[in-house]
């Protein structure tokens, strides 16, 4: 193992003992919300609400009226026939 390898995890795991004191049975907070679940819970009201407003976005882009092909036609020219041959 390279030296500055070691040296990172030694740092990483003091840094995360000295800042995660959190035990067990301490509640949960959401991160999200505030509220007293984890924050991965589905039933989060900002969740909902990320959801609900995803869904909205995603039913009005599927309902957008897409422009129609342009199936106007172009008016022919008139039709000018080549002239006769002089001679043969
Ligand atoms: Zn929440």
């Amino acid at each position: 193992m390279a030296f500055f390898t070691l040296i990172f995890r030694m740092v990483s795991a003091i840094t995360l003992n000295f800042c995660c004191q959190k035990d067990a049975s301490t509640p949960a907070t959401c991160a999200n919300c505030g509220g007293d679940h984890p924050a991965s819970y589905q039933g989060c009201p900002a969740h909902v609400a990320y959801k609900e407003a995803r869904d909205k976005a995603s039913a009005d882009s599927r309902n957008r009226q897409r422009p129609k092909p342009n199936t106007r036609r172009v008016p022919a020219r008139a039709f000018i026939p080549a002239p006769p041959p002089l001679g043969n």
